[in-house]
């Protein structure tokens, strides 16, 4: 565990509310009860329970079902403010130390005591704490955002890296069946137009057609690739002659069921063909792992892990450093 600890590695696929460590969303749990005494939504805590308990996930919907729980907790941007800080420093800091930089990616959101630039200044204003070669932010569009929605959410990104601040990049995410691809297009070459990376959840599930991913690929241009589990033949080709990168979620991919096994994982397509990759968590909270664990199941021996060896692991690490976006 210490060499897996002490490799330098980055995570880049690492989503904000997915990731806040069990026992802070706990005491965030609380807090919110007796501020909410006399009507605390059943939602919020059946969630915060079922976190508890862990998860078995039959479909993607019962981990989308998670979020609205966990987002009543996060909706100030003084809440936004303390997960980020919890999630940052369990990657960065803690016993653990799970990785040497961070690419951690949210989903901007509007409520009642905030709007979108001011969850983003709360994000931010955590992330800005740590050196640039540390922490950065990728600003997630969501693909159930009506059109000017996800208008706001990139202008906001392209303004704040203007400004100076860190947002090195947008992702496309959120349920992989919903909204239709088209109405994205624009706002991401604006802002591959503009030097923002960009990085697409793509063919998350066997249901999305080919069609799609081709568009994904051609039209919004990504340098990175979110889990790619079901890309065909000609997606493979063009991943490989474009040479974009794929974010593999090993422990994601096999309790969401959309991989069998590991020895099933298209990780090992990519690896026989030294493409590049990084390893991520995804979301650590409902997943129950981290970078280290992910990173283990490399190094464990065949059927447990990939059996690979320590001079391999340590070159998936470079490339995942290799493959940061630029500030
Ligand atoms: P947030 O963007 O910080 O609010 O992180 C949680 C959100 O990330 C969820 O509501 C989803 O929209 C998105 N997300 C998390 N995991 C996945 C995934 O595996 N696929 C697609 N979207 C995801």
């Amino acid at each position: 565990i210490q060499f897996l600890r002490e490799l330098p590695k980055a995570e880049l696929h690492a989503h904000l509310n997915g990731s806040i460590p069990l026992e802070v969303l706990q005491e965030m749990a609380r807090e919110y009860v007796s501020a909410n005494s006399s009507n605390v939504p059943r939602l919020v805590m059946s969630g915060v329970e079922t976190l508890t308990q862990g998860v078995e996930f039959n479909e993607l919907n019962d981990f989308f079902g998670l979020f609205p729980a966990i987002y009543a907790l996060t909706s100030s941007p003084a809440t936004v403010a303390r997960a980020t800080r919890a999630v940052l420093q369990s990657f960065l800091d803690g016993p653990l130390r799970q990785c040497t930089y961070i690419e951690l990616r949210s989903t901007p959101r509007a409520t009642d005591s905030m709007d979108r630039l001011g969850y983003l200044q709360a994000v931010l204003g955590e992330v800005e704490r740590y050196p640039p070669d540390k922490a950065a932010v990728i600003v997630s569009v969501d693909r159930r955002m009506e059109e000017p929605v996800v208008d706001e959410c990139v202008s906001l990104a392209l303004k704040l890296r203007q400004e100076g601040r860190r947002v090195v990049g947008v992702d496309l995410c959120g349920d992989p069946l919903a909204g239709d691809l088209q109405r994205f297009v624009k706002y991401f070459q604006k802002a591959k137009t503009a030097g923002l990376g960009v990085t697409v959840h793509i063919a998350e599930t066997a249901d999305n057609p080919p069609s799609e991913t081709d568009d994904l690929l051609h039209a919004f241009a990504p340098s990175r690739l979110g889990h790619a589990t079901f890309l065909d033949q000609e997606a493979m080709r063009i991943v490989f002659e474009k040479d974009i990168a794929v974010e593999i979620c090993l422990t994601s991919n096999l309790l969401c069921k959309t991989v069998k096994s590991l020895e099933d994982h298209h990780i090992r397509f990519y690896l026989e063909r030294n493409h590049a990759i990084a390893i991520c968590t995804d979301d650590q909270l409902p997943f129950r792992t981290n970078l280290v664990a992910e990173y283990a199941l490399l190094l464990a021996k065949r059927p447990l892990g990939l059996g690979l060896t320590r001079d391999e692991v340590k070159k998936i690490a470079e490339m995942s450093l290799s493959r940061k976006f630029p500030l």
